[in-house]
């Protein structure tokens, strides 16, 4: 039997989850893999603060620093979150040999390539499973099982906040405002939502998994990010009408070397597995060359599921202390071009009101066509003689060409108003 003793750097929602797993598994964990884990140090910024967890009061502390630093400290696991201190506190952690495991996105997606760098240098595993899609494994197979996989795109929802929220616009006609009171009385989202319904959130988890699913340095600034508060009730509505439910997607491909990485709310097919992805689950789609598409679902964030996914991580730093090895390394994140929104390929819905009248719908089509931009089916709705309702879903065009396309719709005087405009993960490759 072998101890590993823990520094652990947190004891809020994921670090108090975990010390309470460590203890409830304990016996488990040690038959299974001859390891007994051991929190011998805590670091914590209120030491008043009453904690639900079976530790002794006098092992936390306010010294982060002395944490990393302790001869008795094997491994260091950091879920204090945010950039500094944790990245000075993890680099000294590898400096000094000791395994780090973290759950912090916003830290990876900013100084992720320096850590990595300084785990290697080190011969030391930095394992990050939890950061992205919480209690869902997805960061080991896109490292592991599918090394030699050429993955072509990689597309999912991956913030439970807003796909908790998007499930209650689209349930019960709520507003954005009313679902979000909702989320926020249910404790799925923070009293200040920005991060989520913005967008950040999802955008420091897509740079993770381009960096990881492609090999390349890709940042949280580098990812393009729409979120989802100014959706209408209406655009639920008239997605639902044609057959969509409306997601935010957190999307990362290669396009032929470089690199296209967004976040922004995106009409899905309601036969689309990830239409049915409800409330604050989360899932990932992986598409490669060989395998063709996996599938991964389960619960994105939580106390538990975080710390689950912490706890696997931490027995693999473990298992590789007492072996005196190091696991699968990220590697030297390569530098590739990642795509201006301008440049990136999709295929859009338009709807817009225009009069009724014989030509218009010539008119129309040709601004679409001066702009490369092709149609690839209209419907026409809602037609009172006078004034016709008319949606359009293009095939795959360049961004920039779109929004041309758009801005000379507008200036048409057949054209009274442009409604929705969403991109469509649709069939186009
Ligand atoms: P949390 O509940 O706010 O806990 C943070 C902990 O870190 C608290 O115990 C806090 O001390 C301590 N702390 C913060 N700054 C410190 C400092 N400068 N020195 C010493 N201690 C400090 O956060 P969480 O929800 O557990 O999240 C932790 C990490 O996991 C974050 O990186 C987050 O992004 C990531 N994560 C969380 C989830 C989730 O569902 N919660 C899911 C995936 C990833 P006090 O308790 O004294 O305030």
């Amino acid at each position: 039997m072998h101890t590993i003793r823990i520094g652990l750097l947190g004891c809020g929602n994921v670090g108090a989850a975990l010390v309470r797993q460590i203890d409830a598994q304990r016996e488990e964990i040690a038959q299974r893999s001859g390891i007994e884990l051991q929190v011998v140090a805590v670091a914590v910024r209120n030491l008043a603060l009453e904690r639900d967890v079976p530790l002794p009061a006098e092992i936390f502390t306010h010294d982060a620093d002395e944490v990393v630093a302790r001869a008795d400290v094997d491994v260091v696991v950091e879920v204090m979150g945010g950039i500094e201190p944790a990245r000075r506190l993890i680099l000294a952690a590898l400096h000094a040999k000791k395994p780090v495991i973290t759950a912090n996105k916003e830290l990876l997606a900013n100084v992720g390539a320096e850590l990595f760098a300084a785990a290697d240098a080190s011969g030391v595993d930095l394992l990050f499973e939890a950061s992205v899609a919480g209690g869902i494994p997805l960061m080991r197979p896109l490292r592991e099982s599918l090394l030699g996989e050429p993955i072509r795109r990689v597309l999912g929802i991956v913030n439970g906040t807003t796909n908790f929220i998007l499930t209650k616009m689209s349930e019960s006609d709520a507003t954005f405002a009313e679902a979000l009171a909702e989320a926020q009385s249910l404790g799925f989202a923070e009293r200040d939502p920005t991060a989520d319904v913005e967008g950040f959130d999802a955008a420091a988890k897509a740079s993770i998994i381009a960096s990881i699913a492609f090999g390349a340095s890709v940042i949280a600034g580098d990812v393009y990010r729409e979120g989802i508060a100014s959706l209408q009730s209406s655009d639920i509505s008239s997605a639902r009408a044609l057959g969509y439910v409306i997601k935010l997607l957190a999307i990362a491909e290669d396009v032929d070397g470089e690199l296209a990485v967004r976040v922004h709310p995106t009409l899905v097919a309601g036969t689309h597995p990830l239409a049915t992805v409800n409330d604050s689950f989360n899932a990932v789609f992986v598409e490669g060359d060989r395998v063709g598409s996996l599938m991964f679902y389960g619960r994105g964030a939580g106390g538990d599921p975080t710390a689950s996914a912490v706890l696997g991580d931490l027995l693999d730093a473990s298992s590789n202390v007492v072996a005196g090895a190091k696991g699968a390394s990220v590697g030297t994140l390569t530098q590739r071009k990642v795509q201006p929104i301008d440049d990136v390929a999709s295929q859009f819905l338009v709807r817009l009101t225009s009069v009724d009248e014989p030509g218009v719908l010539a008119t129309i089509a040709a601004i679409f066509g001066s702009h490369g931009v092709s149609i690839k089916s209209m419907q026409q709705h809602g037609n009172d003689g006078a004034i016709a309702e008319l949606v359009f879903i293009t095939h795959i065009a360049k961004e920039a060409d779109f929004r041309a396309t758009i801005h000379d719709l507008k200036a048409l005087p057949s054209v009274k108003a442009i409604g929705s405009v969403l991109r469509v993960l649709g069939d186009d490759r």
